[in-house]
């Protein structure tokens, strides 16, 4: 089958370290593959984005060379596909109105009885609706943390589709959007490695494909000794260093220092180096310690 792979950061914020490390890993495998490599901006959440971050984001990641192969997706275009996904699930009976207080959920974890909720219907407020999840133990073979289960009701629950402020959920538009964009492989951070059999029930549910999934173990700060710190958030990233950047995240994946003219040379080199099963059972990469700033590169 044809490769396609995504990068879909959230612009929340400039691109860090560790989100130059995802988007070149799912970068790698892409070109290694001879497949197509493409961008998908989730700007769904409004409270959370921050204006200006998805210019700056796509800026920074074209100065490094990561150019996609066609038009950037935005999550804020996509309203009317999210709708139909969630009638889909509604006409099937797979959803339900959830109208649980911050109490309710951090007390009793909602109060649902039989895949509904029981709470006071609250008048003039708009309900949270949520996917009801039987009881079912979903599995995927991680293409670097191996095998993954999780019974998705014991260890999640009837999870939200659409929130009470009117937001998509975003394993709902993920998953409605990889399948859109016709994605292969997700290659992403470990931390979104126990959202993965939310989102294959949901496919599963809609009738959708299953993508192979790749996720990256997380990327920590480097201290002295190579010690990792527990820092993840400020990796700092230098919007006119460039080159410098490409070979700390190419470092942090564990290839060898690359040196070029430019950043297509850089990466011309690590398509060949890279070899994701090197990262097999690292619970981390390290974000090399010396980031002091380089000459202007
Ligand atoms: N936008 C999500 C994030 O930045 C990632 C989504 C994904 O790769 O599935 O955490």
């Amino acid at each position: 089958m044809y490769y396609r792979g995504r990068f879909a950061p959230s612009p929340t914020g400039a691109l860090h370290g560790g989100s130059l490390v995802a988007a070149l890993g799912s970068w790698l495998r892409a070109r290694q593959a001879g497949g197509r490599w493409l961008v998908r901006m989730d700007d769904i959440d409004p409270p959370r984005v921050v204006p200006g971050s998805a210019a700056s984001i796509l800026d920074t990641l074209h100065v490094h060379g990561l150019v996609p192969d066609e038009a950037v997706l935005y999550q804020s275009a996509r309203e009317t596909a999210y709708r139909a996904a969630f009638e889909h699930l509604r006409a099937q009976g797979d959803v339900f109105a959830c109208w649980c207080s911050r109490n309710d959920l951090s007390v009793h974890g909602g109060v649902h009885r039989d895949g509904q909720c029981v709470a006071p219907a609250k008048h003039g407020r708009r309900p949270a609706w949520r996917l009801r999840v039987p009881q079912v133990t979903v599995r995927f073979d991680d293409g670097l943390q191996g095998m993954q289960e999780q019974d998705l009701q014991a260890e999640v629950g009837d999870f939200v589709l659409l929130r009470a402020d009117g937001c998509w959920s975003y394993h709902l538009a993920c998953v409605v959007d990889d399948a859109f964009q016709g994605i292969t492989e997700v290659v992403r951070g470990c931390d979104l490695l126990d959202s993965t059999p939310r989102q294959i029930y949901l496919q599963q549910r809609l009738g959708l494909p299953t993508p192979r999934y790749l996720h990256l173990p997380l990327v920590l700060r480097a201290e002295g000794g190579g010690k990792l710190s527990k820092s993840t958030r400020d990796l700092p990233l230098q919007a006119d260093t460039p080159m410098h950047n490409l070979r700390l995240a190419l470092q942090a994946l564990g290839l060898p220092d690359a040196h070029g003219c430019d950043c297509g040379a850089i990466l011309t080199q690590a398509i060949t180096g890279f070899d994701v099963l090197v990262m097999r059972h690292r619970q981390a990469m390290a974000w090399p310690a010396d980031t002091s700033r380089p000459g202007r590169m």
